[in-house]
């Protein structure tokens, strides 16, 4: 039986990540601290959790309540960040509502400084990015998502973003 807390974790959780569910290989299993230990955390077996690395660096030492806020964010089906999640072959309109923002901040975060810079031509380059197969509404409440999410910081017709960091 192994001992280490990561392995034992691993074991526990039959191999998957804690919050998405997804196989998790050792280069990219990561013990995370549910009570960050910044915020006096224990590395007690009751505190820890293995999951994705791209997801605990996120995580960083947000508070407990922060992290549940981000995780209800996902609405049911969680994925964590830089993970393509189950429907990779189905069309990007398809995706569920967390795919399509992961989608859309891998491609904010290509763009650089070359980012939108207004609402509008920000929900064109969502409009875009889903080869124009969204309806109008939806890439409007996507940029509603985005801003309730922090990510995007909207300031009449201006935009400037707060990008989640980068996930390789
Ligand atoms: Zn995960």
């Amino acid at each position: 039986m192994a001992t280490k807390p990561l392995d034992r974790l691993m074991f526990t959780q039959g191999g998957l990540c804690f919050f998405c569910k997804k196989p998790l290989s050792e280069s990219e299993a990561s013990v995370e601290h549910l009570v960050a230990s910044a915020n006096g955390g224990n590395n007690h077996h009751d505190n820890c959790v293995v999951c994705c690395e791209a997801l605990n660096s996120l995580f960083g030492s947000m508070s407990l309540k922060e992290k549940i806020q981000v995780i209800l964010n996902q609405r049911g089906q969680f994925v964590c960040p830089g993970s393509s999640g189950p429907s990779k072959s189905a069309s990007r309109a398809s995706r569920s509502l967390s795919e399509k923002l992961e989608l859309i901040i891998a491609d904010l975060h290509k763009r650089g400084a070359a980012r939108p810079r207004t609402v509008k031509t920000l929900a064109s380059t969502i409009s875009a990015l889903f080869q124009k197969h969204l309806p109008g509404a939806e890439v409007s409440s996507l940029v509603e998502e985005l801003r309730a999410r922090g990510v995007v910081i909207i300031d009449g017709a201006k935009v400037t973003y707060a990008l989640p960091p980068k996930v390789a």
